[in-house]
C-alpha cells in the first residue's frame, strides 16, 4: 500500500495533482472537499449544515469529516493498492484518528506532500477557479482570504505532526502542472 496526504493551502492544485497521482500510481483519491459537497447536494440536514460552513469558509466539524473518510477507507481497502488523502487531514484531531483508522488496517501514511505556492497566487487561482466551478466561497475576497488565515493557522500544528514522524516533504507548487506532478512523482519514488 502506497498511502499520501496531498498538503498545501486552498488554490495550491491539489486536486489537480491527486488525479494525476492517483492514474499513475493506481491509488484511490478520498477528497473531503468533493465528499462534502456530494453530501451537500442530497440536501440532507447534514448537507445544509455543511453547507453553511463552507460558504462562510469556515470547516466542516472534524466528526463528521472523520466518519466521510472512515467509511470510504472501509469502503476502499480490501482493493485499494493505496489512498491519496486530498484536503485532509485538516487539524491534527485527523491527523490522529487518520492514524489510527490506518493502523486498524495494518497499514499507515508514507508521506506527506506539500504544495508551496505563494498567496498571490492561490488567490489568483482560487479567482478563476471560482468562475469555472461557479463555487460561492471561491468567489467572494473576503472569504477567500479568510480560508487562507484558516488554513495558517492550522496547517502548522498538521505540519509539525508529520514532521514528527519524519514524513514531512514539500515541493515548489508553482509551474506548468507537469514539473509540479515530476517533483511530485521524484519525491513519491524516493
Ligand atoms: P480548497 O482546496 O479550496 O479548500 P476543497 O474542495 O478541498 O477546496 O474544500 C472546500 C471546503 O470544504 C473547505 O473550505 C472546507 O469548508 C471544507 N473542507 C474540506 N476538507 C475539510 C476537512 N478536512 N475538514 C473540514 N472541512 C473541510
Amino acid at each position: 500500500m502506497l498511502n499520501i496526504v496531498l498538503f498545501g493551502p486552498p488554490g495550491a492544485g491539489k486536486g489537480t495533482q491527486a488525479k494525476n497521482i492517483i492514474e499513475k500510481y493506481n491509488l484511490v483519491s478520498l477528497a473531503t472537499g468533493d465528499l462534502l459537497r456530494s453530501e451537500m447536494l442530497e440536501k440532507t440536514p447534514l448537507g445544509i449544515e455543511i453547507q453553511a460552513s463552507m460558504d462562510r469558509g469556515e470547516y466542516a466539524s472534524d466528526s463528521v469529516v472523520i466518519k466521510m473518510i472512515k467509511d470510504k477507507i472501509t469502503e476502499n481497502k480490501k482493493s485499494a493498492s493505496g489512498f491519496v488523502f486530498d484536503g485532509f487531514p485538516r487539524t491534527t484531531k485527523q491527523a490522529e484518528s487518520l492514524d489510527d483508522l490506518l493502523v486498524q488496517t495494518g497499514y499507515s501514511i508514507d508521506k506527506m506532500i506539500a504544495l508551496d505556492v505563494e498567496k498571490d497566487i492561490l488567490v489568483s487561482r482560487i479567482e478563476v477557479r471560482g468562475l469555472e466551478s461557479g463555487r460561492p466561497e471561491d468567489q467572494n475576497r473576503e472569504i477567500i482570504e479568510r480560508r487562507l488565515k484558516i488554513y495558517n493557522n492550522t496547517t502548522a500544528s498538521v505540519k509539525e505532526f508529520y514532521q514528527k514522524q519524519n514524513k514531512f516533504y514539500s515541493v515548489n507548487g508553482i509551474g506548468e502542472i507537469n514539473e509540479v506532478f515530476d517533483r511530485i512523482c521524484k519525491l513519491i519514488e524516493s
